[in-house]
């Protein structure tokens, strides 16, 4: 399915809504609705599940939004955290500079598969890694795709603003919007939204909103160690909102001004990093395979240019309709991080090793995921219209969720065979009431049974139970699979074991 029909889908079966709709919207702003919040508590439910209830040495956190704002100081976030700025004295649009050029690249590269698939139709027996590697045209883009990523990634961790804007004019980038090349100076942009504590006057009171979750987890170290008495290797776990103010946010969920966090910071002896490192990235790339994504979905993308905290970092990318895009980022954050508060603060952070009988500030293996971007892959995945048999056994054409079961927002949907005979709405009301406190279930009368089967399949259901007049007389009902489409008639008293045995989570670890 194209973009756009995601984003309608997410719409029509309330998932997901542009925040404010009815004020033409904020952007980059969006609200879950009432199918959208189930499916992003369970996803939140599968990594709590996986880190915390799985892991003997990772315990939780919950800390607040709004933090001192030395935190930012310290963390780098208020000197370092910046994209750079673009205006267009023209239009008006406003750009980041790196993704202007990340797609001119993109263009480049557009026109280098144009000729791979030109080729492909010519030739039988195409090797396409050797018709890039020979082909004279193809190999003089490439070349110019790899000259231009270097020097990207080089005016970016200088914070080269003078060589960003120089790059836009010598590779001639016009504003989509207007078309015109009548650029300004590219400037860096602090991405942290601020505000101020009421008590407090002027500067002194200005305070931000966490750009990541991963501070409260650092200056909370000593407690969490402390009070739970854990030893080195351990992690500290938790979700919640994070906020940045991105000058470039489009691609509807992927890139937002207000989202979710999924962060573990994993506290290890100096040292050990690169071994946790591989740990990591192999435990997190199982997380998203066994919840069925598909493994050609997935690739690594290890970081060349590192950033300031870190001395290796991969990111889990996932095919989005757009293309492989970051999903999920993995990074080892040295003992950056906890130094810097233990400098600023005055307080120590420093761990007591018992064996090594010596104090130390610890190293920092962290794994960090967006709420949004994992479920965005997973309704993406799962979003498919396929053909089917219909009831008369002619072919036709159906919209279906295909979610891991464990994480559909609806796990059973009981619907009487028909709304007016009061029987039988009744037996369907005692078997959504014995069914309610183990799943989530909906009840649905309304329309002809195939109508009420389709609107499940579109937000997923795994299970419909029918309820007929058979039912009346020895308490069966029919089930049916929402990916075979087979129906089986089974007793009520088996429903529950039924229903779990394919929604459980646990069979995902
Ligand atoms: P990007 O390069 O896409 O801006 P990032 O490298 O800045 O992402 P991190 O700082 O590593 O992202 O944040 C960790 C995770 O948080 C990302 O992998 C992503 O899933 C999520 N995330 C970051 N920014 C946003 C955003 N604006 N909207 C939604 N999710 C986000």
């Amino acid at each position: 399915m194209d973009f756009k029909q995601i984003i309608s889908h997410c719409k029509e079966y309330g998932f997901i809504f542009q925040s404010s709709e009815i004020y033409d919207g904020l952007s980059a702003a969006y609200d879950y609705g009432p199918n959208g919040v189930e499916l992003k508590n369970n996803i939140k439910a599968y990594w709590w599940k996986s880190m915390v209830q799985m892991h003997q040495n990772i315990v939780g956190l919950d800390s607040a939004i709004l933090m001192h704002p030395k935190t930012w100081k310290a963390s780098g976030h208020v000197d370092a955290f910046n994209d750079p700025l673009v205006d267009n004295k023209d239009s008006k649009k406003r750009y980041r500079a790196d993704v202007l050029i990340e797609d001119y690249m993109a263009k480049i590269e557009g026109k280098i598969n144009k000729d791979v698939e030109k080729a492909k139709k010519k030739f039988d027996n195409f090797d396409e890694k050797m018709f890039r590697e020979t082909n004279g045209r193809v190999k003089e883009r490439q070349d110019k795709i790899d000259a231009i990523a270097k020097r990207l990634g080089k005016a970016m961790t200088d914070g080269n603003m003078e060589d960003l804007k120089a790059q836009i004019e010598e590779y001639e980038i016009a504003c989509p919007d207007s078309g015109s090349k009548n650029w300004t100076d590219v400037r860096q942009f602090n991405l942290m939204f601020s505000t101020q504590l009421g008590n407090v006057a002027g500067s002194e009171g200005k305070i931000y909103l966490r750009p990541e979750t991963a501070q409260g987890i650092f200056v909370n170290f000593l407690n969490v160690q402390k009070s739970t008495r854990k030893k080195l290797p351990f992690g500290i776990a938790q979700i919640g909102k994070a906020f940045r103010n991105e000058i470039v946010a489009r691609q509807f969920i992927f890139r937002m001004r207000e989202f979710e966090q999924m962060e573990m910071q994993f506290f290890i002896e100096p040292g050990t990093e690169m071994k946790w490192f591989e740990y990591w990235k192999n435990t997190r790339l199982n997380w998203h395979k066994a919840i069925g994504t598909p493994d050609n979905k997935l690739r690594f993308h290890d970081h060349d240019n590192l950033a300031h905290y870190a001395n290796a970092a991969t990111d889990i990318e996932f095919e989005f309709p757009f293309g492989f895009k970051e999903l999920e980022g993995i990074h080892s954050r040295t003992d950056f991080d906890l130094k810097s508060h233990q400098e600023l603060s005055g307080k120590k952070l420093q761990y007591f090793d018992p064996v090594k009988n010596e104090n130390y500030v610890p190293y920092v293996l962290e794994t960090s995921i967006g709420v949004d971007r994992m479920f965005l892959s997973q309704l993406s995945n799962a979003l498919q219209v396929e053909t089917v048999p219909d009831a008369d056994g002619n072919e036709s054409t159906r919209t279906v969720l295909k979610l891991h079961p464990s994480i559909a927002p609806v796990k059973c949907a009981i619907l009487p065979l028909v709304k007016n005979k009061e029987e039988l709405t009744k037996a369907a009301k005692d078997v959504f009431d014995k069914l309610k406190f183990s799943f989530n279930c909906q009840y649905d009368e309304k329309d002809a049974i195939g109508r009420r089967y389709r609107r499940q399949d579109a937000i997923g259901t795994p299970f419909c139970i029918t309820i007929d007049f058979e039912t009346l007389e020895d308490n069966t009902v029919t089930i049916r699979d929402r990916d075979s489409l087979q129906q089986e008639r089974i007793s009520i008293e088996d429903l529950k074991s039924k229903v779990f045995e394919k929604t459980d989570m646990s069979s995902l670890f």
